[in-house]
């Protein structure tokens, strides 16, 4: 082995957060930068977080009446141009396409940046009638966005991995339900499955996607104290059906226009997990989305060797039988200190620690990954105890970062108490805000942190704006962000 000590995590988390996120992305094998700057070779251990992500989301869209289909990455200049705030939205970002082989192309293809220029035209096709509506799809794909900002695996790559839901409806009031129902769904995925409570709301006028009536969104917080925006459901109202021409008859034969949603999360979410919980250790991954919940590792002399291993392995095979993502570590060129942190590193939630006392004992020692607590179980009923610990673990997870959250969300009524309050501790303030971007801009440009989000219709916390003073239109969440 090369220097074992290169093998985990050299730099602090708290101290040198890029550096450390770095590296555990590439020490626990998630994933390793690409040739080309901005993207990234996603690995088995990673690729397999964003399909548990997937089997969760995918369940709950079924569910709800979400079809699955897939359509080209390319898309016709032509289409991208029919609705303009797309086209302008996104025109920085797209990558094109101008030759195919050695032939210059007659009209230039977008890589899409985002679908519904090409998902929203077949959607017209196919809806007729009122019959046919609510149309919903959904594709699991990449997008490409040429970022002009500093880029990051998981929470900013030029090429990602996400999901995209593209749905019709009769009216605002229909389309409405669905960008909220998808949100809804989006905060069960971080609250019940990623341990990361967000916050939920509005982005403001002027920072809504391209073309849509209203962008809905959820914000999680990082321990460094940036937000992270991290999925978001938007109300296109009709703006895409009337460029795209969704007309439907209603009951009366009368032509009506329909209303759309789209909504999306991409593996910025992993980026948002991996950064929340884990530490100078390595990895750390809440045990609904771990690839293996437990690893085992057996420690034994040449004399115990056999009786440690068979009894390991029966705990192995009971855990396995109960659906337990359970790996029996019984390398023999590894001594048990390695493999402990080797499975730090990976972020596997709970380690078994099986030698001849468990054995004598009929017990398991078990360990748990984020903060080391220990406890020794009967081996009756290991399954049943195995589920607990990892819903404690779980729950432990859950339970930082909320607090996190929950202190780091602070009131401010002027402009110096808003720069000195994020400049001091970073995370979100809260202020009463006039709705003009201008205000907005001024701390942007001071100290970088922009309106995350906005609540949807509460009154405002304060009367008067805390940047310019005038009259409040509503509560505005600074923060700085991914
Ligand atoms: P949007 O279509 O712009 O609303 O994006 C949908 C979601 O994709 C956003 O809420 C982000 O969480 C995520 N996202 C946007 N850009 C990127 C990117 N460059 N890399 C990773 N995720 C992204």
């Amino acid at each position: 082995m090369s220097n074992e000590q290169d093998l985990g995590i050299t730099a602090s988390k708290e101290h040198e957060t890029g550096d450390w996120y770095a590296q555990v992305v590439q020490k626990a094998e998630l994933a390793d930068y690409a040739p080309m700057g901005g993207f990234i070779v996603t690995r088995p251990r990673g690729y397999a977080l964003w399909e548990a992500i997937q089997d969760h989301l995918d369940g709950w869209f079924k569910d709800s009446g979400v079809q699955n289909a897939y359509f080209p990455m390319f898309i016709p200049e032509s289409y991208l141009q029919a609705e303009k705030d797309i086209v302008e939205g996104f025109d920085p970002e797209v990558a094109w396409v101008t030759h195919g082989g050695y032939d210059e192309l007659d009209e230039r293809l977008a890589v899409r940046p985002t679908s519904e220029s090409i998902i929203t035209p077949y959607i017209s096709q196919w809806v007729r009638s009122h019959r046919d509506l609510p149309l919903r799809v959904n594709q699991w794909c990449s997008v490409v966005r040429w970022e002009a900002t500093e880029t990051k695996p998981f929470f900013r790559t030029k090429e990602f991995l996400w999901q995209e839901g593209h749905t019709a409806h009769h009216d605002r009031s229909d389309a409405w339900d669905e960008t909220m129902l998808r949100l809804d769904q989006y905060e069960r995925l971080y609250t019940d499955v990623l341990a990361l409570p967000p916050l939920r709301g509005q982005k403001p006028e002027h920072d809504k996607f391209p073309g849509a009536d209203t962008t809905t969104t959820l914000e999680v917080l990082m321990p460094d104290g940036k937000s992270v925006q991290a999925a978001t459901s938007h109300y296109l109202g009709t703006s895409f059906a009337e460029a795209f021409d969704i007309t439907y008859l209603d009951e009366n034969e009368d032509e009506r226009t329909a209303h759309t949603t789209s909504w999306g999360l991409s593996w910025r979410a992993l980026g948002a997990i991996i950064m929340t919980h884990s530490d100078d250790q390595g990895l750390v991954l809440p045990p609904t989305i771990a690839p293996k919940q437990v690893v085992i590792v057996p420690i034994w002399q040449q004399d115990t060797r056999e009786e440690v291993l068979g009894y390991a392995e029966q705990i192995r095979s009971e855990l396995a039988a109960a659906g337990i993502r359970v790996h029996l570590d019984d390398r023999d060129e590894r001594n048990p200190g390695f493999k402990f942190n080797e499975w730090e590193l990976k972020g596997v939630p709970v380690r078994f620690e099986i030698g001849p006392n468990e054995v004598e004992d009929e017990q398991v020692s078990v360990v748990h990954r984020p903060d080391g607590e220990t406890a020794a179980e009967p081996r009756e009923n290991v399954a049943e105890t195995t589920r607990e610990h990892l819903d404690t673990v779980y729950a432990k997870l859950y339970a930082a970062a909320e607090q996190h959250r929950d202190e780091n969300v602070r009131e401010a009524e002027s402009r110096e108490e808003i720069l000195g309050t994020i400049g001091q501790h970073g995370g979100y303030v809260k202020t009463g805000w006039c709705g003009t971007e201008e205000c907005e801009d001024e701390i942007k440009d001071q100290i970088a942190a922009e309106i995350v989000l906005v609540p949807g219709d509460e009154e405002p916390i304060h009367d008067s704006c805390g940047v310019c003073g005038e009259s409040a239109e509503t509560t505005a969440y600074f923060a700085k962000s991914y």
